[in-house]
């Protein structure tokens, strides 16, 4: 049993450091990326096997090749966003921390068969996926961006700035993720019912990830030119930035963490409920 056990950890960890070394050499990832998604690579498949590591791997590879193919950051919005295309390590830990603990930690400890902690697991990763597609779609394709709080109109890229293209890549992108959770239903059971709570946590959690983004996150305005921006301390232009909103400990990760913990929280308590 304990060899069983120690060899599935010692697979997970050699795939999770293959897929890791692919997509630094891709350079979809940082050195601290690929370090930070071995970790998360190693967890998920240690404790949900093959169906959980299929879920990470839609997500991270659905929406890395979306920036790849899209890649707004290089257009009129780069000086908007913190970081440039490929993932940090901060990042990765962001979208990707929550549903390594909840698939590496929470489920071996729940019997491995828990319908509420699969749900939360795919709930965390498709409000991740809904926020990436509604990031990159929205920028990209989005018309007439409006703030989510005042619905004022805004600059594309804007944190918690939405367009309708934006909102229906979310949908899509909680929906991606929903279908595929149809593999992770614990000995079959609920389904249907998994794929649409998981659906639906995670379109909720992208609107808490554009709440967020609208209220508490940090936003700066640059010395030199005067934009609004997310980096910090430095803006690309080479001025030093300022808080100019918001509060200077919710980064856009502080963000994108909270926008999976909805998520999870959400499809969790509604398989809880329903199931
Ligand atoms: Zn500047």
């Amino acid at each position: 049993m304990i060899n069983i056990l120690l060899s599935r950890w010692l697979l997970a960890f050699g795939l999770a450091l293959i897929v890791s070394l692919a997509a630094f050499r891709m350079r979809l990832l940082s050195p601290g990326g690929a370090a930070a998604a071995v970790l998360v690579g190693t967890m998920v498949y240690g404790g949900a096997g093959l169906p959980g590591a299929a879920l990470l791997l839609a997500f991270f590879i659905s929406s890395s090749l979306l920036t790849r193919a899209i890649n707004p950051r290089e257009a009129q919005t780069a000086d908007k966003f913190s970081k440039g295309g490929r993932r940090d390590g901060a990042q990765v830990l962001a979208n990707g921390g929550l549903a390594a603990i909840l698939a590496g930690a929470i489920l071996p400890v729940a019997g491995g068969h828990s319908l509420v902690v699969w749900a939360a697991f795919a709930g965390a990763l498709a409000a991740a996926n809904a926020d990436t597609w509604a990031t990159e779609i929205g920028v990209r394709f989005g018309r007439r961006p409006v703030l989510i709080t005042t619905l004022a109109p805004a600059a594309a890229g804007t944190s918690g700035a939405v367009t309708g293209a934006g909102l229906a890549a979310s949908l899509a992108g909680a929906g991606f993720i929903g279908v595929l959770s149809l593999l992770v239903a614990p000995g079959g059971r609920a389904p249907l019912l998994l794929a649409g709570l998981t659906t639906v946590a995670g379109s909720l959690g992208a609107l808490a990830d554009s709440l967020l983004g609208a209220t508490l996150q940090a936003r700066y305005r640059c010395l030199t030119c005067g934009k609004i921006t997310e980096q910090h301390p430095r803006h690309r232009c080479g001025g030093s930035t300022t808080l100019a909103g918001g509060w200077a400990v919710v980064s856009n990760e502080v963000v994108n963490f909270a926008c999976t913990t909805v998520g999870a929280a959400l499809a969790g308590a509604l398989a809880g409920w329903l199931a």
